[in-house]
C-alpha cells in the first residue's frame, strides 16, 4: 500500500498545477481547453484514489458495494483522462490540416459518454484474494481493452511522426508508453498498487512543460497575429497601389484634356479660368494620391533610395521655381539665399531630396499669409563628404511648442480649427521624416506660435569629382520650335481615353502618330515593317506588360527605335526602375505638358 505516497505526491502537485494554470492569462485554443479537463481529469483520478485508500485503511470488507463503485469511477476516470490525452493530439495534428475540429469534437463526446454509461451497467466485483482487494469482472475487463487501444493509438501517431520524434511536443507521448509499460509490469508483480492516478498526474505535469506552458502559447499566438497584421498590411499596400493606378489613369484624362482646352484659341478667356481650377483640383488630388502612396510604401519598408549622381544646382533651381508657382499672388516675399561655393555634383537621391524640400517649402507657403519665406541652403565639407544644409524659415502661423513633437506624424494636422481652409491631409511631414532618417539625415524645427517657424535639414551627401554627367541645363524648348515634321510617334496604351489624351498633346508638335491598344499589337506592327522615330509604351496592360512587351522587340533584329516608359504607377523612384530596364525614358501619367516636351526634344528634335 505504499504507491499511496506517490499518489498524495501527485494530488499536491496537481493541486499546484490547478492553480497556476488556470490562474495564468490563457489563449483561447481548443487544445487548451481540452487540456483544462484533463488536469481536472487527473485530480479527480487522485482523489478517488485517497479516498479508495481510505477505504481500505479503514478496514472495508472486499465485497463492499462502496469499493467496487469507488474503484469504477477511478477506473472510468482514468478512461476519459486517457481519451482527452489523446483527443489533445489529435486536435494539433488536425489544426495543421485545418479540419473540420467541430464534428469530430463530437464524435468524441458521443463516444465516451456511450462508453462510459456501458461500463457504468457493467457489473464489477472486488475480489478478496489473501487480503489483497482486486478488482475484476466485465467492467474491468472492457476498460483495459481500451486502454490497450489508446496504447496502440499513441503508437500509431509516434510512428507515424517519427522524422519530427524530436520534437518536445512528443515527448509526452513517449513518456505515457514508458509510464504505462512501467505500470503494467508492476501491477503484474503486485497486482495491490494500482498507479493509474500517480501517472496520469505525472504526465499532465510533463505536458505543462511542454508543450501546454500557456506562456508559450501566448508567443505562438502574438506570432500569428503578427504574421495576419503583416498581410493584412501588405493587402493595404497592394490596394492603394491599385488604386493610385485606378485613380491616375482617369486623372490622366482630366489634366490631359484641361491642358489641351487652356491652349486652344477657340475657348473663351472666363472658361479658361474654370479650366485653371480643373487643373489646380487635379494637382491636388494627384499629390494626395501621392502622399498616401508613398506612406503606405515607407510603412511596408518598400521605399529604396536610389543614388545617382545630381547636379544640386538644378535640383535648387527647380524648387525655386516650383515654390515661386505655389506662391503665385499670395503677398509673399521668397528671398533664396544659396552658397555658391557648394561642390556642382552631389551623388544621392536627388528625387527625394526635392520631395523632402518641397513638402518644408509648400507647407511654408500654405502656412504663411503675408511677410516673407526663405530658402537658405550652406553646406560643411568633411573630407569627400559634402553636409548640405537646407532651412526653410517663414514668418506664418507658428507652432505652439507643445505640438513640435506631433508634428511628424501622420494624419496629424495641429490646431485644425485654424487652419480649417488650408488644404492638407496631415502627411507631408510625415513622409519628409521618415525619408530624412532613411538617407541617414536630421530635420529639425524651430518655431515660435504667432511668428513663424524654421525647418533645417542636414543630409550627407558624397562629392563627385569627376562627374560622369552633363552640368549644362538644356535650354528649354517651346513645342512650336521643336522641328518634328514627319516624324512619326507610335502609342501603345490599353485604355483609348489615354490614348486621345497623348494623341491631343503629340498634335501640338505636329508629329505623325499611330496607336495600338496592347503589346502584342505593336510587336507586330513593328515586325509587319512599320517604322517610327519613338513609341510612347504604357507599362500597366493586361496579358502582356509594356516591359515585356519592350523586352520583346529588343529581340527583334536591327530594332533601335527609342521606347519611352508610360506609367500610371508614378512613385518617386520610378524612373530609375524602368531606366535599368533599358527603357530610353520614362513619362508619368498624368502626362506633363513640360516633361512630353522634353522627351520629344531629346529623341526626335531634327536640330
Ligand atoms: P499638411 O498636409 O496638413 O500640411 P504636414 O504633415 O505637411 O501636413 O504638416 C502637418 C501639420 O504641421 C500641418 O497641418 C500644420 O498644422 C503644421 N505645419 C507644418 N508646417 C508648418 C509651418 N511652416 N508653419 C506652421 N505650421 C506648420
Amino acid at each position: 500500500m505504499n504507491s499511496i505516497y506517490l499518489t498524495i505526491f501527485g494530488l499536491i502537485f496537481l493541486i499546484l498545477l490547478v492553480i497556476v494554470y488556470f490562474s495564468k492569462k490563457r489563449v483561447n485554443y481548443i487544445e487548451n481547453k481540452v487540456y483544462s479537463f484533463l488536469i481536472i481529469s487527473s485530480l479527480i483520478g487522485t482523489i478517488i484514489e485517497v479516498i479508495s485508500y481510505i477505504l481500505v485503511v479503514n478496514g472495508i470488507n472486499g465485497n463492499s458495494l462502496l469499493y467496487a463503485i469507488v474503484m469504477k469511477l477511478l477506473f472510468e476516470n482514468f478512461f476519459i483522462w486517457m481519451s482527452l490525452f489523446l483527443l489533445y493530439y489529435i486536435l494539433i495534428a488536425l489544426k495543421a490540416k485545418e479540419h473540420n475540429v467541430k464534428k469530430i469534437i463530437n464524435i468524441y463526446i458521443i463516444s465516451v459518454i456511450l462508453i462510459t454509461l456501458i461500463v457504468t451497467f457493467l457489473p464489477l466485483n472486488v475480489i478478496d484474494t489473501n487480503g489483497m482487494l482486486l478488482p475484476k469482472g466485465p467492467a474491468v475487463d472492457i476498460l483495459y481493452l481500451l486502454y490497450g487501444l489508446c496504447f496502440l493509438i499513441i503508437i500509431f501517431i509516434l510512428l507515424k511522426n517519427l522524422k519530427n520524434i524530436r520534437n518536445k511536443r512528443y515527448v509526452p507521448l513517449i513518456i505515457i508508453l514508458l509510464v504505462f509499460s512501467f505500470v503494467v509490469v508492476m501491477q503484474n508483480i503486485n497486482p495491490e498498487i494500482i498507479l493509474l492516478s500517480p501517472s496520469s498526474a505525472f504526465v499532465t505535469f510533463l505536458m505543462y512543460f511542454t508543450i501546454e506552458n500557456p506562456d508559450v502559447k501566448m508567443i505562438e499566438q502574438l506570432n500569428v497575429a503578427r504574421e495576419q497584421a503583416d498581410k493584412a498590411n501588405k493587402a493595404k499596400t497592394e490596394f492603394l497601389s491599385n488604386m493610385s493606378h485606378e485613380i491616375r489613369t482617369p486623372l490622366n484624362a482630366i489634366v490631359g484634356f484641361s491642358n489641351i482646352l487652356l491652349e486652344d484659341e477657340d475657348v473663351p478667356e472666363k472658361s479658361k479660368d474654370e479650366i485653371k481650377d480643373i487643373v489646380m483640383a487635379s494637382d491636388n488630388l494627384l499629390e494626395i494620391v501621392n502622399g498616401i502612396l508613398d506612406i503606405s510604401k515607407i510603412e511596408a519598408n518598400k521605399i529604396e533610395i536610389v543614388n545617382n549622381e545630381y547636379s544640386i544646382k538644378k535640383v535648387l533651381d527647380d524648387l525655386v521655381a516650383l515654390t515661386k508657382g505655389r506662391i503665385a499672388e499670395k503677398p509673399l516675399e521668397f528671398k533664396v539665399n544659396i552658397d555658391e561655393t557648394i561642390p556642382p555634383v552631389l551623388y544621392g537621391d536627388s528625387q527625394r531630396i526635392k520631395q523632402i524640400c518641397v513638402n518644408i517649402l509648400t507647407n511654408a507657403v500654405k502656412y504663411t499669409k503675408e511677410g516673407w519665406i526663405e530658402l537658405k541652403v550652406s553646406h560643411i565639407k568633411i573630407d569627400n563628404i559634402c553636409r548640405l544644409i537646407i532651412s526653410v524659415e517663414d514668418t506664418g502661423i507658428g507652432i505652439k511648442e507643445g505640438n513640435i513633437d506631433k508634428l511628424f506624424d501622420k494624419f496629424e494636422r495641429l490646431d485644425l480649427n485654424d487652419n480649417v481652409t488650408i488644404e492638407g491631409t496631415g502627411l507631408g511631414l510625415a513622409i519628409t521624416k521618415k525619408l530624412v532618417d532613411l538617407m541617414g539625415g536630421k530635420i529639425v524645427v524651430q518655431s515660435v506660435f504667432g511668428k513663424g517657424s524654421r525647418f533645417t535639414v542636414s543630409l550627407d551627401q558624397r562629392i563627385v569629382e569627376n562627374p560622369t554627367i552633363a552640368l549644362d541645363d538644356i535650354p528649354e524648348t517651346k513645342s512650336e520650335e521643336i522641328k518634328v515634321e514627319g516624324k512619326k510617334v507610335l502609342i501603345v496604351d490599353d485604355n483609348k481615353i489615354n490614348i486621345k489624351v497623348a494623341e491631343r498633346l503629340l498634335d501640338n508638335y505636329s508629329v505623325l502618330h499611330d496607336s495600338v491598344e496592347s503589346g502584342l499589337d505593336c510587336i507586330n506592327k513593328i515586325k509587319e515593317g512599320n517604322k517610327y522615330d519613338l513609341i510612347l509604351m504604357d507599362d500597366m496592360m493586361p496579358k502582356m506588360s509594356g516591359t515585356e512587351a519592350f523586352h520583346e522587340l529588343e529581340k527583334i533584329p536591327g530594332f533601335n527605335v527609342p521606347v519611352i516608359a508610360l506609367t500610371a504607377n508614378a512613385l518617386t523612384g520610378m524612373k530609375e526602375k524602368y531606366l535599368s530596364e533599358g527603357f530610353s525614358d520614362y513619362l508619368a501619367k498624368p502626362i506633363n505638358k513640360d516633361e512630353l516636351n522634353r522627351i520629344i526634344n531629346t529623341f526626335l528634335n531634327q536640330e
